[in-house]
C-alpha cells in the first residue's frame, strides 16, 4: 500500500540535479484495449512524443528506454501503473494503483506527483470495524486497498443456556454477568476506535459484524466518529479481506457516483447561465490551450484524436488541419484526452473522470467538458 511518506520521500530525492521521467499508465485489463499487454505500446507512443517535445535532450531517450524495459517486466495487477525514475540517481518508484488516473508522460526536474496527491486528497479513507459479543477487527480502505489493524478480543463469559426453575436466580446473575461484559467489551471498541481512526484520519465508518452489538457499538461510539458513520452492514467477523474489501467498495463506489454526479449537475448549471463552465471539444480545448480549467470533466474510457502543434504546445480539434496560433500543419495527437488532462494537470487544474449515472447525464450535452477558474 502506497503512502503519503514514499511520496514525501520520492518527492525530496527527485528533487537531485538531472531530471525526472515520470509515468501514469492505464493498464486495467478490464479494459480490452489493454490486454496482450497493448498498454506497452500506449507508453510507446507516449514516450515517442514526449523525445519528439525535447528532441535536444540526450538524457530523456536513456530514461525512457529504462522506462520501457521495467514495464515490460510489470505484472498489471490493478489500474493504473505510477513510475518515476531518476536515471542519474539510479533511482526507480514504481506502484500498480488500484485507482484510475489520466495517463501521462512527464520530464522535468523533480516528479510530476501532481495527479497521485490528488487521488490522495480525494480520495476517502474508510474505517471497518467489524464486532460481534466478545471480539472487533479494525480495518481501513484506501485507494482501493485493504489494511487490518486490529484484532480486539475481549473475555466475555459465555451466556448460560435456557434457564431451569431451580437456578433461575443464579442464571439471573449469570446473564448480568454476560450482559455487562458485552457492554464494556463494546465499550473498550468504542474508545479504541476513536484512538486508532483518529490517528489515522479516517473520513468514514462502515459497522459491521453481529446485528445488536453492531448497533449498540453504533449508539456509543465517540461523538466525533457519529458524523462519519455511513451505514451499518451485516458482514460477518470472519469474512476474508477480500470480501469484506468488496462490501466497502460498494459502498464507496455509491458515494463517488454521487459525488460525480453533484459535479456535472454543477457543470450543467453554470453552462445554462452562460457562467463559469464550457461543454464540446472545440471550447473545451480552447480552454484548456489558454489555461483557464479548474476541472476537466469527461466521460470513463473516452478515446479522441487531434491534433498538436509542438511549437507553440496546443491541442487542436481533429477538423483543424493548421495551428491556429502559428499557422504550421499540426501533427496527429491519438491520444487527445490523456493530452488534456495532462495539460490541465500541469497547471494545477483537476480531473474528473465520470462513470455512470453523472456519465449519462453529461453524455446528453458532451462527451467532454470544463471548468474554468472563477
Ligand atoms: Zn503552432
Amino acid at each position: 500500500m502506497i503512502r503519503h511518506r514514499d511520496l514525501e520521500q520520492l518527492q525530496e530525492l527527485s528533487q537531485a540535479p538531472g531530471k525526472t521521467l515520470t509515468v501514469y499508465l492505464d493498464v486495467d485489463q478490464t479494459n480490452a484495449a489493454n490486454r496482450k499487454r497493448q498498454f506497452e505500446t500506449h507508453l510507446r507512443d507516449m514516450l515517442k512524443q514526449l523525445k519528439a517535445a525535447n528532441p535536444d535532450d540526450d538524457e530523456l531517450p536513456l530514461a525512457a528506454d529504462d522506462v520501457e524495459d521495467i514495464v515490460k517486466r510489470i505484472e498489471a495487477g490493478g489500474k493504473t501503473l505510477a513510475l518515476a525514475r531518476h536515471r542519474s540517481l539510479g533511482v526507480t518508484f514504481r506502484t500498480v494503483l488500484k485507482i484510475a488516473l489520466p495517463s501521462g508522460a512527464y520530464w522535468g526536474s523533480g516528479a510530476f506527483l501532481r495527479p497521485l496527491l490528488e487521488a490522495f486528497d480525494e480520495h476517502e479513507r474508510f474505517g471497518i470495524v467489524l464486532v460481534d459479543s466478545k471480539r472487533a477487527r479494525l480495518f481501513t480502505v484506501f485507494l482501493g486497498e485493504i489494511e487490518e489493524h486490529k484484532d480486539l478480543i475481549s473475555k466475555v463469559p459465555p451466556r448460560p443456556d435456557a434457564p431451569t426453575s431451580d437456578k433461575l436466580r443464579s442464571q439471573s446473575r449469570m446473564e448480568r454477568r454476560h450482559d455487562e461484559s458485552v457492554s464494556s467489551h463494546v465499550r473498550m471498541v468504542a474508545t479504541e476506535l476513536g484512538r486508532l481512526f483518529d490517528q489515522l484520519e479516517v473520513d468514514r465508518l462502515i459497522i459491521g459484524g453481529t446485528v445488536g452489538v453492531a448497533s449498540e457499538l453504533a449508539r456509543i461510539l465517540p461523538k466525533r466518529l457519529r458524523g462519519r458513520l455511513v451505514e451499518l452492514l451485516p458482514i460477518p467477523i470472519t469474512s476474508p479481506t477480500d470480501d469484506i474489501l468488496a462490501r466497502c467498495s460498494e459502498v464507496q463506489l455509491r458515494i463517488e457516483r454521487q459525488e460525480e454526479l453533484e459535479v456535472v449537475r454543477d457543470l450543467l448549471k453554470e453552462v445554462r447561465k452562460g457562467g463559469r463552465a464550457v461543454t464540446g471539444l472545440g471550447a473545451t480545448l480552447e480552454a484548456v490551450n489558454h489555461g483557464r480549467v479548474w476541472k476537466l470533466v469527461y466521460l470513463q474510457g473516452l478515446k479522441l484524436e487531434g491534433g498538436s502543434c509542438s511549437d507553440c504546445n496546443v491541442l487542436t480539434d481533429p477538423a483543424d488541419e493548421r495551428c491556429p496560433l502559428c499557422g504550421k500543419p499540426v501533427e496527429q495527437e491519438t491520444h487527445l484526452v490523456d493530452r488534456m488532462a495532462r495539460a490541465v494537470l500541469e497547471r494545477g487544474g483537476h480531473v474528473e473522470v465520470v462513470d455512470g449515472p453523472a456519465a449519462e447525464a453529461l453524455r446528453q450535452v458532451s462527451e467532454v467538458a470544463a471548468i474554468m477558474h472563477s
